[in-house]
């Protein structure tokens, strides 16, 4: 069958960004389970699938529009160490949420320098022309709960958050800036929903 809404799509895929750096694969892992059509993932790859069936393989390249957004430089700046409280060692590479002129998102320290702390809340990905390397392992009709979730449910391979998915294929559900990670929709706004954890794992035992 063809991809289309309401199915439920397992992939492996490899991700690399705008210089040709891989920045995740799913090939030695597994694969990624998603509900198509429910915006689990990014716009562009999600728009390349549709259509495609079992076995299919396909290269996609997708820009920044359709992928993590613009880089906004509003979203980097500056934070007094002070404002850190009892943390300790706060080095590049940690992350936070820190309320930021578009809201509470999370952010990245970039740098530290004496008592300044500079961080940005833009996804790494952000600003970036993505290729994805995709290969199409299962297609089926998603469950009407499934369909109600919003996420596909057994088996899934993106469930909890033991692994980090630093720069995954998915976007954040409905809420556009809000891509922390994952490559499952993992956006923490969205309400769960009853009986479910709303992680897309699903924490949920049906
Ligand atoms: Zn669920």
């Amino acid at each position: 069958m063809k991809i289309t809404e309401k199915c439920a799509v397992s992939i492996h895929y490899r991700l690399s960004d705008a210089k040709g750096q891989l920045v995740e694969s799913s090939f030695e892992g597994e694969p990624m389970l998603y509900l198509h059509g429910a915006e689990n993932m990014i716009p562009g790859l999600e728009a390349a699938l549709e259509g495609k069936e079992q076995g299919d393989v396909l290269d996609v390249t997708v820009d920044a529009e359709q992928g993590y957004g613009a880089y906004h430089d509003g979203l980097c700046q500056e934070v007094p160490l002070s404002a850190f409280g009892d943390i300790e060692d706060i080095v590049p590479g940690m992350r936070f949420i820190a309320e930021t002129e578009m809201g509470q998102r999370p952010v990245q320290v970039t740098e530290v320098k004496d008592d300044v702390v500079i961080v940005d809340g833009n996804h790494p990905l952000a600003g970036q022309t993505l290729s994805f390397n995709v290969e199409v392992l299962e297609v089926r009709t998603a469950t009407e709960e499934e369909v109600a979730h919003g996420h596909i449910h057994a088996g899934s391979s993106c469930g909890g958050h033991e692994h980090s998915h630093e720069g995954g294929c998915c976007g954040g559900g409905e809420h556009e800036h809000n891509h922390e990670g994952g490559c499952c929709s993992d956006d923490e706004t969205k309400e769960a929903k009853e009986g479910c954890d709303g992680n897309g794992g699903c924490g949920c035992r049906h």
